[in-house]
């Protein structure tokens, strides 16, 4: 079937205020996730995969708290964040939210994460993996892991290498103040769905192997605005969507 372009509206009139800066007007949030939900739906069922099966992380990095609030009053309920400082600013609006860490972990950024996030999915190193064990509040529950994978053996992405998963998820999966929930993934980008699938299958293939060591593993988050379909096509369980949801970051 051909692929459908993905419609995102940007506005064509200059935007009146300074302060809503490269973003669309926060009404055009709705339209947008209705639109995706159904794009979801409709690639679900293009590749048999379950409906609802895919869940959809709105990533509100970078984005002004304007569209966080729409994006609640229409039911959202988790965001992705990369940056602790930005993310502790709105989560002081949203606390009832779920908030994932999905952004590059430095030592000396883990006890905040450890202390206010719900997951974080980007780890890749066992050192940082102790020490959001070691400082996650023991009021809380267990802080909930995705093991970052580097596909594309890219010197400036983080992640582990896909040989290197499973060590790193055994090592996880020890820690009682983690829960091991499964990998996730941020290829290099490419424009061409076939190159984009077969980068996912390759991370698909480990993370059901992996599943049967670890069998409460059950996320594998892969998947942005460019690329989510063939990510859905081959069997992610999270997308992460930004830009094509709340429009161009800040930045
Ligand atoms: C920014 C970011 C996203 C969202 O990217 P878009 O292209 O805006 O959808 C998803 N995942 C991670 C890890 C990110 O850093």
């Amino acid at each position: 079937m051909a692929r459908q372009p993905l419609v995102v509206n940007f506005p064509t009139e200059p935007l009146k205020t300074s302060a809503s800066f490269n973003n669309p007007p926060v009404t055009d949030i709705a339209p947008r996730l209705e639109q995706l939900r159904a794009r979801i739906r409709e690639c679900e069922g293009r590749h048999g995969r379950p409906p609802g099966s895919v869940r959809l992380l709105p990533v509100s990095k970078g984005q002004p708290a304007a569209g966080i609030a729409e994006a609640r009053r229409l039911g959202v309920t988790g965001f992705g964040e990369s940056y602790l400082k930005e993310a502790l600013d709105k989560m002081s609006q949203a606390a009832d939210c779920q908030w994932h860490f999905i952004g590059p972990l430095q030592s000396n950024k883990t006890r905040g994460i450890a202390e206010n996030f719900h997951w974080v999915q980007s780890v890749a190193r066992s050192r940082i993996a102790r020490r959001l064990n070691d400082q996650r509040p023991a009021g809380l529950p267990p802080l909930n892991v995705c093991v970052q994978v580097n596909l594309s053996g890219e010197e400036s992405k983080s992640g582990v290498a896909l040989a290197d998963a499973e060590l790193l998820c055994r090592e996880v999966n020890r820690l009682p103040r983690l829960r091991l929930r499964g990998l996730m993934a941020i290829p290099a980008r490419v424009e061409q769905e076939d190159a984009q699938r077969l980068v996912f299958r390759k991370l698909a293939a480990e993370y059901h192997r992996l599943r049967r060591v670890f069998p409460e593993m059950d996320t594998l988050s892969m998947g942005m605005s460019h690329d989510f379909e063939a990510a859905i096509a081959e069997g992610a369980t999270m997308i992460r969507l930004g830009t094509a949801l709340f429009g161009a970051r800040k930045g």
